[in-house]
């Protein structure tokens, strides 16, 4: 086998396992960036819903006792206890005793 035939090969070798290793290293990072961020209480798009981390802090007047994320229809993975996905705020985590004026209470 000439050099030039190896080289070739090799590139090509490594140049597929480049294509398939970019889109994967993409989806792993949008993974774990969205897995990781917990909604900031101070955000624009937190203060438009009036969410609060501690439920029993809200003075909206919508808010019940007893509604939390962690019942509400809306928060993704009821088996996440402190933190979780929501709906309305997609990529982001919300506090388990969180509360926001989108609270559907659940079934
Ligand atoms: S919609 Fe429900 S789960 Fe999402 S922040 Fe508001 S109360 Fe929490």
């Amino acid at each position: 086998m000439k050099k030039q035939d190896m080289s070739r090969r090799s590139f090509m070798k490594f140049g597929a396992a480049g294509m398939v290793a970019v889109p994967l290293a993409g989806l792993g990072w949008t993974t774990t960036a969205a897995a990781a961020e917990r909604l900031d209480e101070n955000s624009a798009e937190a203060k438009a819903l009036s969410y609060v981390h501690d439920a029993t802090t809200s003075e909206h007047d919508s808010y019940q006792e007893g509604q939390q994320c962690i019942n509400c229809l809306l928060y993704t993975d009821p088996s996440q206890t402190e933190w979780g996905g929501c709906a309305v705020f997609p990529g982001k985590l919300v506090n388990a005793n969180g509360w926001c004026t989108a609270y559907v209470a659940r079934g």
